[in-house]
């Protein structure tokens, strides 16, 4: 078996090395192409799927986290502060929580596209009817 390679220039006004890459792959060069282009959207998905995986997380010193009094543990909620606050409430029982209640982590209106602790709390909290 022969090693054929393919070679994928990004700009072929710029041949320079660093614009190029190579693939090192075993088959003839129209399959071996075919199945490079058939990679790239799978690819592209898998990327998407961890990227969305990975959001990002409220902080607990976010400037609106800071003004909700939010904490990614609920038991560390300041109750000086926030006498609302009550034993067992978290955002996974909250209204507002947009995953589900074993939900490790999800979404709240509140703070954008970031995602906030399942045992994480704020000062908005409202009991899950
Ligand atoms: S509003 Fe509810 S879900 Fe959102 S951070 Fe506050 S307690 Fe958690």
């Amino acid at each position: 078996m022969s090693a054929a390679f393919i070679t994928i220039r990004l700009s072929s006004e710029t041949p320079d090395a660093a614009f190029t890459s190579h693939l090192n792959l075993t088959e003839n060069p129209m399959t071996a192409r075919r199945q490079f282009i058939q990679w790239i959207p799978a690819a592209g998905l898998a990327l998407m799927a961890a990227r969305s995986a990975q959001a990002e997380m409220v902080g607990d010193k976010d400037a609106n986290a800071v003004a909700l009094g939010y904490v990614a543990d609920a038991t560390k909620a300041d109750k000086a502060k926030f006498k609302t606050y009550a034993a067992g409430q978290k955002c996974s029982n909250c209204q507002l929580y947009q995953g589900k209640a074993t939900d490790a982590a999800g979404g709240c209106p509140l703070f954008g596209a970031k995602q906030v602790a399942g045992p994480g709390w704020c000062s908005a909290y409202a009991k899950k009817p």
